[in-house]
């Protein structure tokens, strides 16, 4: 154990020092805060998450959009895993997922201020559908993990986050559920909308590479669910999964600090493009 435990600590060493090299070949001094100064990367820097770095067409993760909307499909994770916290949690009395999500909606204190606004203005079947919809997601995802593990499933009002030393730059990943501990090796769940491809293994890397930033040891290994499909899959943890990441992180990033330099790749996506009226492949890709 203590020497796995030493393996997974290198591990994550190996993959700081390979990110921050990269960057700084990459970037030089752009994105870098003078000496005495604390980076912001909400201010004037970079934040990066799943979304972004699987993001298709480089042009829009070059410039996200900053109307964020919640909605059934946006709200239902947040109001899911914070039923399935109180269904573990003795201050419930809900014994059953409906319950729960009834609960949370109802009490709204263990959600994100956002989230209670836009929550409370609904009527009354919008409500059932958000209901609904929470607790399929949290039913469909609580089947996916392996009968008999003991896990704690994520509060969705916080992520994993790490800083890059100097650089307004933060990296931040979210999960669903996690068993086991740093000393003894964390598995962590992540729920995707498939299990097995490039997409799905690119973001079980990122997340990798973000807990082992944060916690200064390298995951075992993540489970990647798709409630969707019933489907899960197991990404071990290792250097080359750990590169992946790094690799995609610093080319998205270097994108980022140079926006005009990120090629449009048009496709059925841009339809829902916050960019589409300034940009003309993708209007040309939709009006053609
Ligand atoms: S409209 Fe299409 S090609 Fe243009 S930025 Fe959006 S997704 Fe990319």
């Amino acid at each position: 154990m203590a020497g796995e435990q030493t393996e997974r600590r290198a591990r994550a060493t190996r993959a700081r020092e390979r990110l921050v090299d990269a960057l700084d070949a990459a970037l030089g001094g752009r994105l870098r805060v003078p000496a005495g100064e604390r980076p912001d990367p909400y201010r004037d820097g970079v934040v990066v998450n799943a979304f972004g770095l699987t993001e298709r067409c480089a042009r829009r993760a070059a410039h996200p959009a900053d109307d964020f909307v919640e909605s059934v499909g946006t709200a239902r994770r947040r109001i899911g895993l914070a039923a399935l916290r109180r269904l573990g949690d003795d201050a419930s009395a809900a014994d059953d997922l409906a319950t729960a999500v009834q609960e949370v909606i109802e009490e709204r204190t263990d959600l994100a201020r956002g989230l209670c606004d836009w929550l409370e203005q609904l009527d009354r079947p919008a409500r059932a559908a958000v209901a609904a919809g929470a607790t399929t997601w949290a039913a469909a995802t609580a089947r996916l993990v392996r009968s008999g593990t003991a896990v704690r499933w994520a509060d969705a009002s916080s992520s994993s986050a790490w800083n890059v030393p100097e650089r307004p730059i933060r990296l931040t990943a979210t999960h669903e559920a996690l068993a086991g501990g740093v000393v003894s090796g964390e598995r962590l769940l992540l729920v995707a909308d498939g299990a097995g491809g490039p997409t799905e293994r690119l973001r079980a890397a990122y997340l990798a590479l973000v807990r082992s930033l944060g916690t200064q040891h390298a995951p075992v290994g993540i489970t990647v669910a798709a409630p969707s499909q019933g489907t899960r899959s197991q990404v071990a943890v290792d250097d080359a999964l750990l590169d992946l990441a790094v690799d995609r992180v610093v080319e998205h990033v270097a994108m980022r600090a140079d926006p005009p330099s990120a090629p449009p790749a048009p496709g059925r996506w841009c339809r829902h493009c916050h960019l589409l009226d300034v940009c003309d492949e993708g209007r040309a890709r939709t009006e053609g």
